[in-house]
């Protein structure tokens, strides 16, 4: 057959990126495996997997030349057949990487105390829903659902319903066996959910692919360890201006993928750079973008309260874009739909994009919010409570994974979203002395629970 013709075409194409340019150190995942954030230095993972999707994005990239990252990274995690999370699914301890709620019960449990404690600020709601985004094994839900089932007799004559959005079936099916046993019923007629069921706490559970499904009314939204999965587009500032980093087939080596850089301007750097952007080389995802403007619309007109807890920075940080699996770093253009991708997430970015629709708060550092949520009695009474050493041992130990500077502490952040109201009243302009105080936010400030 004649040869299929290569990208780029003589004169003109995508100029191959040199790894200079992609400067700072690959990130290390240490022992204890959590995906910490970019810049920790160290070797990646070799390549591996069955090659079904690199074959497929080789093909696609052959026929009709490189694809942004954004591309290629929906490709490699969810696309329907070969993605990374539609098949494999990764969190946990047998999983690529681990995260907090799988690490400790006490995070969870913390968090399903800041919503009780927004609920109560926000004048006790006689309804509200717990919407998350990518519940990955259910295991955040589970701890929430046990506190709420916990503090019953407060939350007694409120309606609570969980709704969760999941794109991987293989993650969806995981989440009804944690959370309901397995019972549940796909696809209901009644509703926008692809399933649905009853937590073992008798909460109803519906399950969604998209947030725009999700049907409107006062929510509390949770997103642990989301955002950091979206697409990413990544852009490299030349002395012809800003590029766009593509993906390409290697010419010289068959089936290997590199980064290339874009001819010329696309949309998405004409779209996407800031004019008075100082970095270099800079990463957007404006998947991230537009769910937070969905989510800054629904708190405005329906009430409630986003919490966003990812490892990230306030647009300061450049190449972040990283690969891990088993636990260990991979690079991120070997044996894609096999390895989990990701890159921080950029706070400055989504709290441009709630439009000042609602307040934002944060980000805080993980320890901080945990710390000001009581982590520290949590922990003492869990310890004065567990008999054998070995217990007593883990508990230490995963409180420590959770809040070491160096471990979880520092790079992960918390970042909310609650209506303006929450924060100031709406009269106080022009009567500061009439209302009394606005609770303080838990988290962001030490939790006051009355
Ligand atoms: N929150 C969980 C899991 C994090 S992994 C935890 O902290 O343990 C990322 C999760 O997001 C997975 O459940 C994955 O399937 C889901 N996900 C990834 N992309 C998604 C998308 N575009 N829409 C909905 N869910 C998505």
């Amino acid at each position: 057959p004649p040869p299929l013709p290569a990208f780029p075409p003589a004169g003109g194409g995508a100029a191959p990126l040199s790894p200079s340019l992609l400067s700072s150190p690959l990130p290390t995942a240490p022992a204890a495996a959590a995906r910490l954030c970019s810049g920790a230095g160290g070797e990646a993972e070799a390549a591996g997997g069955d090659g079904a999707m690199l074959r497929h994005l080789a093909r696609k990239l052959r026929a009709s030349g490189p694809v942004t990252v954004a591309e290629y990274m929906r490709e490699a995690l969810t696309n329907p057949g070969q993605g990374y999370y539609t098949r494999r699914g990764g969190v946990g301890e047998s999983g690529d990487f681990i995260t907090s709620p799988e690490i400790s019960q006490v995070f969870g449990e913390l968090i399903g105390i800041w919503y009780i404690s927004e609920w109560m600020a926000m004048g006790k709601p006689n309804t509200f829903q717990l919407v998350e985004l990518g519940p990955g094994r259910g295991t955040l839900t589970e701890d929430i659902l046990r506190v709420f089932k916990q503090l019953a007799s407060v939350l007694s004559k409120c309606d609570v319903s969980v709704h969760l959005v999941e794109v991987s079936p293989k993650l969806s099916e995981i989440q009804a066996v944690m959370l309901t046993g397995g019972k549940v019923q796909p696809n209901p007629e009644d509703e926008f959910a692809y399933m649905k069921g009853i937590s073992k706490t008798g909460i109803p559970i519906f399950w969604y692919r998209d947030i725009q499904d999700v049907p409107p009314g006062y929510s509390f939204y949770l997103a642990h360890e989301f955002f950091d999965a979206l697409p990413i587009h990544k852009f490299q500032r030349t002395e012809k201006g800003w590029r766009e980093v593509l993906v390409d087939i290697d010419p010289e080596v068959p089936d290997q993928l590199r980064f290339v850089l874009s001819p010329s301007r696309t949309p998405a750097t004409q779209n996407f750079i800031q004019p008075e952007e100082t970095r270099d080389h800079v990463e957007v995802c404006p998947e991230a973008g537009v769910i937070v403007q969905r989510l800054a619309s629904r708190i405005e007109k329906d009430g409630g309260a986003a919490l966003v807890a990812d490892y990230g920075h306030d647009g300061t940080k450049t190449d972040t874009f990283r690969g891990f699996r088993n636990h260990k770093l991979h690079n991120v253009l070997s044996a894609p739909g096999t390895a989990d991708l990701t890159a921080d997430v950029d706070f400055s970015y989504l709290r441009k994009m709630a439009q000042g629709k609602t307040a934002t708060l944060g980000p805080i550092k993980q320890r901080e919010f945990l710390k000001n949520m009581g982590i520290d009695l949590r922990l003492q009474v869990l310890l004065q409570n567990s008999g054998d050493t070995a217990t007593r041992e883990q508990l230490l130990h995963s409180y420590d994974m959770l809040m070491n500077p160096e471990k979880m502490g520092d790079c992960f952040n918390f970042f909310a979203l609650l209506p303006h109201h929450r924060l100031v009243h709406p009269g106080k302009k022009d009567k500061p002395e009439s209302k009394s105080p606005l609770p303080p936010v838990a988290g962001f400030n030490e939790l006051l629970l009355k």
